[in-house]
């Protein structure tokens, strides 16, 4: 393997993932070399994540927490220390999504939303950040934006101004933490087929729309995100700063 994407002896965090594109992630990450720790809420599913992982050989452990709870992150962060494990790579991944029109939307949909989607890259890209400057050997992080990054929909507003505000998020934490050797960048998946897309894929109407509309003609699949993640952890990305890869297929191409 190139030493430019060689991920051995760095420890990689990605949260939301015990199944999706976390899942991808970490799995991409174990095969260049990384250690990696897997976070989702669910601890059983998330433990049977960390298993799979393992059995396919890879150094995976489970770290379960809610993004959204600034408590909880800083007790994991700190059972970390005690543990003797740095982050060196941090994959803010954990999303969720909730449909409905801006009129029938409650605050609390709203808000919840926006936490999971953006305050959480805040709240975990603190804390790791934190310890990536105290001890001075730079790092990576990668938050996970969408095509809603750059484009809007209907009936996912929260989603959309979440994902826009991550493309930002990712400049302003490059802009601040590049003099420490931290690069912060994101990913804009299309349209991947995962749990969260459930809905959408059994939708005959929208699936049809999505193999029309993309010129790839087909949804993207989770594993097909994994290259633009290693690279953005790894020494082939060390002067790309505060920049979103969209990963789609072509679709923001023809938009
Ligand atoms: P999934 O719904 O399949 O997986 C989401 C993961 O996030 C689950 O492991 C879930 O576990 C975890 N999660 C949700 N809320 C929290 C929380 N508060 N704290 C910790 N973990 C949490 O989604 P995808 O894999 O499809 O999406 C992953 C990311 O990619 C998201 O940010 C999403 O917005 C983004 N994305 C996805 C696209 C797609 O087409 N699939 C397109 C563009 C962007 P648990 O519920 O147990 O906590």
């Amino acid at each position: 393997m190139s030493p430019l994407f060689d991920l051995s002896g760095r420890t990689a965090l990605i949260t939301g993932a015990a199944r999706g594109l976390g899942l991808a992630f970490a799995q991409g990450l174990a095969e260049a070399g990384a250690r990696v720790i897997v976070n989702a809420r669910s601890t059983a599913q998330l433990a049977l994540a960390a298993e799979q992982l393992r059995a396919r050989g890879h150094d995976a452990q489970a770290l379960p927490f809610d993004v959204t709870d600034e408590a909880a992150v800083a007790a994991a962060f700190d059972a970390l220390d005690q543990r003797g494990i740095a982050i060196d790579i941090l994959i803010n991944n954990a999303g969720i999504q909730h449909r409905m029109p801006l009129v029938d939307l409650e605050l609390r949909d709203w808000q919840r939303v926006i936490d999971t989607n953006l305050t959480s890259a805040f709240i975990v890209g603190k804390q790791a950040a934190k310890r990536m400057i105290a001890r001075g050997r730079g790092g990576k992080i990668i938050h996970i934006g969408s095509l809603t990054s750059e484009a809007a929909r209907a009936t996912v507003a929260p989603y959309t101004a979440a994902k826009g505000g991550i493309k930002m998020l990712a400049r302003a934490m490059a802009a601040e933490w590049a003099q420490f050797g931290i690069q912060v960048n994101a990913i804009g998946p299309g349209y991947i087929q995962t749990e969260m897309n459930t809905a959408l894929m059994n939708n005959p109407d929208f699936d049809a729309w999505v193999k029309a509309s993309n010129p790839a003609k087909r949804w993207g699949q989770p594993e097909e995100l994994i290259g633009a993640a290693v690279f953005l952890s790894a020494r082939a990305s060390d002067y790309v700063n505060g920049q979103i890869i969209y990963v789609d297929g072509g679709w923001l191409a023809v938009l």
